[in-house]
């Protein structure tokens, strides 16, 4: 069915199981999950698919080495099965990604970790060698029997300056380690859509279509394109809308604070020495503050990027000149012969982490993890339970997709019949990495 054809269905029958608000890649990948497990499902995005948190990516399919810090061990594991995962089920899309860090310090960040680890101290601070190559040992290990990239490797100074010669003589050493490169996002999303429908006609997805409102047995959506709105009655919802989250819950009568956002910006740069400098790896690594940065293989461009900053409202998120003239800097700390002007500046695009709501002092402190918050009940006064998907990475979406699935079909009472675990995805079914 076509666009119009969805929503003048949807006058006739507006009975629906679950209705899932906001297709960034978490509710995509549960519409994915459920379509597939023969639930009738209709998935709903105020914008275009993909075009929230999801579209803001730094394109990394990761563990997230730097969680391990924060003692998010669950997390990480998680997520680096779930790269292996996207490297074997979406090979046209998410490739081995090099990623080098280069060091500027050997012992640096030896005692702040344990202490972090502990919760007692709050500010980033720069790691050294030791620190790093610790971290690498156990994000190696958590690679486990899976393993679809190399282990890491180590360095001297010597060696790292042959082979990346245009690298900040200081350096003291380097590693490199592998993650995932998802080349395009957007693509992927679409796929997931795509396939769900085709297996299930059940399954309708609807862009330019917002959720406006809500009664005890129903929701309101809006037609963006015509502002006609539309009744449908569910016997769940899904609330995926990332940062919009307690926006979202605010438009059912539901007073939620669950997210707690930080924005983060990426430029992305048209520099050809830059981007010979860095080959195919990805540089990695921290300023002085001790805050993450990325120098990224994007095409024949380079995407440089992040920023960790708490905002309240998502639809303010920018890219600032402040943020620009920092990642600018990082990139002369790095690679200090190299030139990079704000006209080389192609592209900027900024958006926000829908993080749970935190205590911590500092953002890179705030828990990457993701988590279902379930309102139901009388006090809601509505007939229909709200499951609202909290925080979850790129990375992590299949996994995050299939605790929904499996708590949704256990509510509906359904078996589940199907598994994504190792389900090609689009263009990946039969893909041969030799044309890559
Ligand atoms: C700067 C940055 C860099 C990141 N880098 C990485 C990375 O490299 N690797 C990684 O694994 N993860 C990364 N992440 C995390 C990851 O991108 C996000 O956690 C994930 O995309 C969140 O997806 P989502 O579906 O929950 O939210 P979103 O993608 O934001 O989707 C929510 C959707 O809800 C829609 N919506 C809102 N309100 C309504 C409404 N009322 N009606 C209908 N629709 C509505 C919005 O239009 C939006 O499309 C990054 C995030 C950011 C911001």
């Amino acid at each position: 069915m076509n666009r119009n054809e969805i929503l003048s269905s949807l006058k006739e029958n507006p009975k629906v199981s679950v209705l899932i608000i906001g297709a960034g890649i978490n509710g995509i990948g549960t519409f994915r999950d459920l379509a597939l497990n023969g639930v009738d499902v209709l998935l709903v995005d105020r914008g275009d698919f993909c075009s929230g948190a999801s579209a803001a990516s730094s394109h990394m399919a990761h563990g997230g080495i730097r969680y391990l810090e924060n003692g998010e061990f669950r997390l990480v594991r998680e997520a680096v099965q779930e790269r292996n995962l996207m490297i074997q089920n979406a090979p046209h899309i998410v490739s081995p990604l090099p990623t080098t860090v280069p060091m500027f310090k050997y012992f640096s960040g030896l005692f702040n970790a344990p202490l972090k680890f502990m919760g007692w101290l709050d500010k980033p601070s720069e790691r050294g060698s030791v620190i790093i190559k610790l971290g690498l040992m156990m994000y190696d290990a958590y690679t486990g029997k899976t393993r679809t990239v190399p282990r890491h490797k180590f360095f001297s100074r010597a060696e790292s300056l042959r082979r990346w010669n245009q690298l900040n003589p200081d350096v003291a050493n380097t590693a490199t380690y592998y993650d995932g490169l998802i080349s395009n996002p957007e693509r992927l999303a679409l796929e997931l859509v795509l396939d769900a429908e085709a297996d299930n006609p059940n399954a309708h997805a609807l862009n330019y279509v917002s959720m406006v409102g809500g009664g005890q047995d129903s929701i309101v959506l809006r037609d963006e394109l015509t502002d006609e709105t539309y009744e449908v009655n569910p016997d769940l919802v899904i609330n995926a809308a990332g940062p919009w989250i307690d926006f979202a819950n605010y438009n059912l009568g539901l007073s939620t604070r669950y997210v707690g956002g930080t924005k983060g910006s990426h430029i992305v740069v048209d520099n050809p020495e830059l981007r010979a400098a860095i080959g195919g790896s990805e540089f990695f690594f921290e300023n002085k503050d001790g805050r993450i940065v990325l120098i990224f293989p994007l095409h024949d461009r380079v995407l440089i990027g992040t920023s960790d900053i708490k905002i309240e409202n998502p639809d303010e998120a920018r890219c600032t000149d402040e943020e620009i003239e920092y990642f600018l800097g990082l990139v002369e700390r790095v690679f200090p012969s190299i030139k990079v002007t704000p006209e080389q500046i192609v592209f900027r695009f900024t958006g926000v982490r829908p993080l749970g709501s935190s205590g911590a002092k500092t953002t890179g402190q705030y828990s990457r993890d993701h988590h279902i918050e379930v309102l139901s009940g009388d006090w809601t006064n509505l007939h229909f339970p709200v499951y609202s998907l909290v925080g979850g990475k790129w990375t992590s979406f299949r996994a995050f997709s299939e605790q929904v699935t499996d708590k949704v079909l256990d509510f509906l009472g359904k078996p589940r019949q199907k598994t994504t675990r190792d389900l090609p995805i689009g263009g990946g079914r039969g893909f041969s990495t030799k044309c890559r």
